[in-house]
């Protein structure tokens, strides 16, 4: 019951800020034989099944979860593997779901030191007695003879995100490092910063994808995502070019407002291109402000 309160009261903090298609009902995307993206209800959660084994990345949030018990059910499956990309509870707030039992969670070891603590707000208790697979930097799972691999890339939108290649289905699920149509959001309170999304970008664009499942938002592309990273990589030399050459924080921040036609939207009050400036204002200054490059 706990769960369920934090999981509503999260909610309805964030209610206004998010699109009503991610939060009130799960879009179900087959990608290929066995490979179903499931658009929205919380964070977006891509399912692998391969035989009767299967690999869930993301858990969404309650009740959205169940749309992925009754998949599972419907291809006679159980979870082998249950990746969390990061704690956020429209992630992994259905960690604990009764099929979900008796598999692995993997994740980075930072996610899974804030879900085992079930820090205020992020709601997912680790379920009794799972065993846990952490992500130091890249481990290679194997669901029904399939090769998985999934990489910490370092702090990104939290400390602790990882996200998954599918080599056979060149598809990559990033979770919140990667929001189609919407500017960046970082979580500074878990650890989370603006430069680390764009070198986990930077990394990402290095695979060999066709299909890229972005934390919410539609299925996207390589392009997009390479568009995402040129665009905040364009934020972050503009601000080191407007400090260096002496313009105030308050001068870059208003030269830098939103421009007509840009293709991204805010998400609410947690994403705006504001916010993105901000955070790279200030981490630009923390790292003495760095050149472009
Ligand atoms: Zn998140």
């Amino acid at each position: 019951m706990r769960r369920l309160l934090l999981a509503s009261t999260v909610a309805l903090l964030l209610l206004p800020c998010c699109m009503p298609a991610e939060l009130f009902y799960v879009r179900e995307v087959p990608l290929a034989p066995g490979l179903t993206f499931l658009r929205g209800g919380g964070g977006n959660s891509l399912v692998l099944v391969r035989g009767r084994r299967a690999l869930v990345f993301d858990a969404k949030t309650w009740p959205y979860g169940e749309d992925i018990v009754r998949l599972l059910r419907e291809e006679h499956a159980r979870p082998l593997f249950l990746v969390n990309s990061h704690l956020h509870f429209d992630h992994a707030g259905e960690d604990d779901l009764e099929l979900a039992r008796g598999a692995t969670l993997v994740a980075s070891e930072s996610t899974l030191a804030y879900l085992a603590t079930d820090r205020v707000g992020e709601v997912a208790p680790p379920f009794d007695g799972a065993p846990f697979l952490p992500v130091r930097r890249r481990v290679t799972l194997d669901v029904g003879g399939e090769e998985v691999i999934v990489v910490h890339p370092g702090p990104a939108h939290t400390s602790g995100d990882v996200f998954a290649y599918f080599p056979a289905e060149r598809a990559l699920a990033t979770g919140d490092i990667f929001n189609a149509g919407f500017y960046p959001h970082i979580d500074p309170f878990h650890g989370g910063t603006m430069l680390g999304v764009l070198a986990a970008l930077d990394e990402m664009c290095r695979y060999d994808v066709t299909r890229v499942i972005p934390g919410h938002g539609p299925l996207a592309t390589k392009a997009d995502l390479i568009a995402y990273r040129d665009f905040l990589r364009g934020l972050r030399d503009e601000v080191v070019r407007r400090r260096t050459q002496g313009e105030s924080d308050a001068v870059i921040l208003r030269a830098m407002e939103r421009p007509r036609g840009e293709p991204y939207r805010d998400l609410g009050v947690i994403s705006s291109r504001q916010e993105v400036v901000e955070h790279l204002i200030e981490e630009t200054r923390a790292q003495g402000g760095a050149r472009p490059g």
